[in-house]
């Protein structure tokens, strides 16, 4: 038998949960980024061109 009773089961230490979501200055585009508490710069997933985001948005 494994051992089913994992203690780290009750605090996973990371959660898809977070994402963080920034908009394009380019081309209005929302970009999203599953996984990322925050991102700082990005390439548009829509235009192609870099971003830096200076203040993320608060959800
Ligand atoms: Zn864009």
């Amino acid at each position: 038998m494994p051992n089913e009773d994992d203690p780290e089961d009750d605090e996973a230490p990371v959660e898809i949960d977070s994402m963080c979501s920034a908009r394009c200055p380019h081309c209005g585009e929302l970009n999203v980024f599953p996984g990322f508490e925050q991102i700082l710069v990005f390439v548009c997933h829509f235009c192609g061109e870099p971003v830096e985001v200076e203040s993320p948005p608060i959800q």
